[in-house]
């Protein structure tokens, strides 16, 4: 029987509405930010988006430093860069500009500023953040530029660690944003793929809360509603980036689905992180291939409550529907149906094989699968990936 004992949290002040970038003064206000450090990523960095926010705080003659050292599935090397830039230049907060590499490393730059101990002590398993500085985290207001991950609501940050090859998830409950300014207009620029991808890690955020055994009702209900926005808004954004209201509402289910996985994750982004560690893949990419073969594996356990999501979408034939709506969506979006499809020359050997599903057991989304990951579920999901059986 599910434990009817559980911890629940909800994110943070969220501004959200086309041209709210404007409110950034008002949002740095609050947050008490006076020197903010923008952080962002360099393809970001040469984008009118980001010319945009820059010339927002001119206007508001807030001095500000920039620090664009970001790279996607941001390593240690950005976070000690820009701790450092963090302590030149004075600045008593940041302003977290990006997808969710830059909204990730912006957070983990805040919080490593005031901290003595290496980053990775505060990985997410254990109670090790509890020996963090809490009073030393810095205040970060949080704009995202992509509707995939909701890191702007979450209280983590991914960061790969390349001595040992592995995404960490750090977490830290100071680590929440502020005040969140999601603005749908400034994810019009980008392009098919990212859409395509970041919306499908919002898609995934969500199936994987809605599927995780823990007893979270209101979760549960936020991520069958953010599944339904997806499916419907996604394919139009994609045909279509300047449709601004599809953009919103991808934006509000990116943050629906962060808000919802403090009920679990699962198999995809268990094997989706040791994948996007060692090939560097795009995350919500890399989520997209597992999707199905996860949800197959997963049946047993999930069927019936897959039915119900099915029948709230609109969606007929049960799972099985369900399922097969997923496969024409990521036809839609040219999501590789293979692992090969995202890796170019994709070749494991037994041996490779291993070690990724070793990678996904223990990683700590793992224990929301609702069905118990093994080595050998996990092993038989990634050649599922490999063989697009
Ligand atoms: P990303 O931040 O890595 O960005 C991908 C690319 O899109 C970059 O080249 C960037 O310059 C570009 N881009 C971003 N916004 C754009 C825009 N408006 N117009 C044009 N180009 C734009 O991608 P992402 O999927 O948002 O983030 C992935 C990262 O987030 C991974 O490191 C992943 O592990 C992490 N993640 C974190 C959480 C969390 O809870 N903190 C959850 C899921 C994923």
């Amino acid at each position: 029987m599910t434990s009817l004992t559980a911890n629940w949290s909800f994110p943070t002040a969220i501004r959200f509405g086309p041209g709210r970038i404007a409110e950034l003064p008002e949002a740095l206000r609050i947050a008490g930010i006076a020197r903010p450090l923008f952080v962002t990523d360099p393809g970001l960095a040469k984008l009118p988006v980001v010319g945009r926010a820059l010339a927002v705080l001119e206007e508001a003659k807030i001095a500000h430093g920039v620090f664009s050292e970001v790279k996607p599935n941001p390593v240690e090397a950005n976070l000690t860069a820009g701790v450092s830039a963090f302590a030149t230049g004075g600045h008593d907060g940041v302003i977290a500009f990006g997808g969710g590499s830059a909204l990730d490393l912006g957070k983990l730059i805040a919080f490593a500023a005031g901290q003595n101990r290496p980053v990775w002590d505060f990985e997410d398993v254990g109670d090790w953040w509890t020996r963090a500085d809490a009073d030393r985290i810095a205040p970060v207001v949080a704009v995202p530029t992509t509707a995939g991950t909701g890191s702007e609501v979450g209280r983590a940050g991914v960061l790969t660690n390349e001595a040992t090859h592995t995404k960490k998830v750090i977490f830290h409950p100071k680590m929440l944003p502020a005040v969140v300014i999601a603005d749908p207009e400034l994810t019009v620029g980008m392009p098919p793929f990212i859409t395509a991808g970041t919306g499908m890690d919002a898609l995934a955020h969500c199936l994987e809360a809605y599927c995780a055994p823990g007893f979270h009702p209101m979760a549960a209900g936020i991520a069958a509603e953010g599944v339904r926005l997806v499916l419907e808004n996604l394919p139009r954004v994609f045909a279509d980036g300047t449709d601004i209201a599809g953009r919103a509402q991808m934006m509000a289910a990116a943050a629906m689905g962060a808000t919802a996985f403090q009920k679990g994750l699962g198999a995809i982004h268990a094997l989706s992180h040791p994948i996007g560690a060692l090939y560097d893949t795009h995350h919500g990419m890399t989520n997209a291939v597992f999707m199905p073969y996860v949800l197959a594996a997963n049946r047993p356990a999930i069927d019936g409550r897959i039915a119900r999501l099915a029948a709230y979408c609109d969606i007929s034939g049960g799972f099985d529907g369900f399922a097969r709506e997923i496969l024409a969506l990521r036809e839609r979006l040219q999501v590789p149906h293979r692992l090969g499809g995202l890796i170019a020359g994709l070749d494991m050997d037994a041996a490779r094989k291993e070690l990724i599903a070793q990678m996904a057991i223990v990683d700590p989304t793992a224990g929301g699968n609702p069905v118990e990951l093994t080595a050998e579920g996990a092993r038989s999901i990634l050649e599922a990936a490999i063989d697009g059986a």
